[in-house]
């Protein structure tokens, strides 16, 4: 369970706390316009905690090189190697801060007081301890922290998953004690599906945490998913915005019952998630148990197992079901699963072409023929539903990826999504 547990000193002045993405500090540019745009904070009197992101694609590249040296590095020096990427980004910005006379600091993970468990590559934090980016508010008016990043116990570096600066921000906000975290980001806040595939999205001027957790849980990228568990579990509102214009974007804030049920529509939002990966297992054998071995040897793998189905077995006495993973971990699912497979029987082959579409809103569970409206929209672009998930809150549907981009505007659309122009 991640905490923040220590007590919040005592002192006088605002800290407004903000964290800017990869493109927001893309270039030297863009990085002066995130210092200028500081600037203006604290020539209002305020302290400011600035998380930033690795300048633009980095952390693609850094991952592209370990996997020129070994299709699958050390997670713990994989950790290492992403970790410098926010590391550049905090010294240029710090160095872009001085230039324009204003006091600042960077701090790494470490620094900043993150301390997480010893899962590499998608690290919990356990503990923000704030002391030292406190103690540096004495003589400095800007903490500027490395984001995704933190220490295990031992002192190794670990990283939060990708789009985990979102997380690191969120959760200084809440151990500064600050009520509210701005994510600068490269579009106008959250809308009602990606807006650089579906370019007639409409912006989301508020949303509650419930609805943006499983919006960013199946593939929204624009907010990390934990950064979203954080505020709503400390009470930070998070303003999406974007790093390029003074407009209000999106707040991310608990909404009081009534009002998520006075919602005209039953979906507030559609996710595509292409970062996933079927595995198929056939002919293991149809008796109690089964997929209690498959499943055990994943989790002690630490593989979280998304969808899931067991299909009708043409033969009576072997069995076939199909699973999502994340991309990442296909390799080390079909190694944990082997064992069992060698044991009783049957084999295990991964489809990475697949897509999973998702509609999300509070009360698509309760909303008649929500299913049948997602199911016609998709069948409309020549997509074959392959896996059906549902909860009270979402519907989601895996389907070939090469037909993910038209089923996703099909759906966006049936459901009256689109912009008015
Ligand atoms: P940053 O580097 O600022 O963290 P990301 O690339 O991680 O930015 O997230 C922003 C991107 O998220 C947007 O450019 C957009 O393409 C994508 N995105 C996906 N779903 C949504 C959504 N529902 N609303 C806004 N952006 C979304
Ligand atoms: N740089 C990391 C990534 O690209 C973390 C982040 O940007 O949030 O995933
Ligand atoms: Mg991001």
């Amino acid at each position: 369970m991640d905490m923040a547990s220590h007590s919040i000193p005592e002192h006088s002045y605002d800290i407004v706390v903000q964290k800017f993405g990869g493109t927001s500090v893309g270039d030297l540019e863009r990085i002066r316009k995130v210092a200028t745009r500081i600037g203006r904070y604290v020539e209002s009197g305020k302290k400011v905690a600035v998380t930033v992101s690795a300048m633009g694609r980095t952390t693609d590249r850094l991952i592209s090189m370990a996997k020129e040296i070994s299709s699958r590095p050390s997670r713990r020096e994989l950790d290492v190697l992403m970790a410098t990427g926010e590391q550049q980004s905090i010294a240029l910005v710090t160095m872009m801060l001085h230039s324009l006379g204003i006091k600042a600091a960077s701090f790494t993970g470490a620094q900043a007081g993150f301390l997480t468990n010893e899962q590499s590559g998608n690290a919990r934090i356990v503990e923000v301890n704030p002391e030292k980016m406190l103690k540096a508010f004495e003589e400095i008016d800007v903490a500027v922290v490395a984001g995704f990043q933190g220490v295990d116990d031992e002192g190794n570096i670990t990283t939060f998953g990708r789009g985990g600066s979102d997380t690191t921000a969120v959760a200084v906000a809440a151990a500064l004690g600050a009520s509210e975290c701005e994510i600068y980001t490269d579009t106008e806040g959250v809308y009602t599906t990606d807006p650089h595939v579906v370019p007639s999205a409409s912006k989301i001027d508020v949303i509650d945490y419930d609805e943006m957790l499983e919006l960013a849980s199946l593939g929204a990228k624009v907010l990390h998913p934990r950064a979203v568990w954080y505020g709503r579990r400390y009470g930070v509102k998070i303003h999406v915005r974007s790093s390029f214009s003074y407009s209000p974007g999106t707040i991310v804030t608990s909404l009081a019952e009534d009002k998520k049920m006075k919602t005209e529509r039953p979906v507030t939002g559609v996710a595509l998630d292409l970062n996933h990966s079927r595995i198929n297992v056939v002919g293991v054998p149809d008796h109690p148990g089964v997929a209690a071995d498959i499943f055990m040897a994943l989790g002690h793998a630490n593989i979280s197992v998304d969808m899931i189905i067991q299909g009708v077995p043409g033969d009576a006495s072997r069995q076939q079901m199909s699973f999502t993973v994340n991309k990442d971990q296909v390799e080390d699912a079909l190694d944990a699963i082997k064992p069992v497979l060698d044991k009783l029987g049957g084999t295990a082959v991964a489809d990475p072409k697949i897509a999973k579409l998702s509609v999300v809103g509070i009360a698509v569970g309760s909303t008649p023929g929500v299913a049948g409206q997602i199911f016609e929209a998709v069948s409309s672009v020549g997509a074959n539903i392959e896996m059906i998930a549902t909860s009270e809150v979402r519907v989601s549907v895996v389907i070939q990826d090469d037909k993910a981009k038209d089923a996703l505007k099909a759906v966006h659309t049936a459901f009256n999504l689109d912009a008015v122009q």
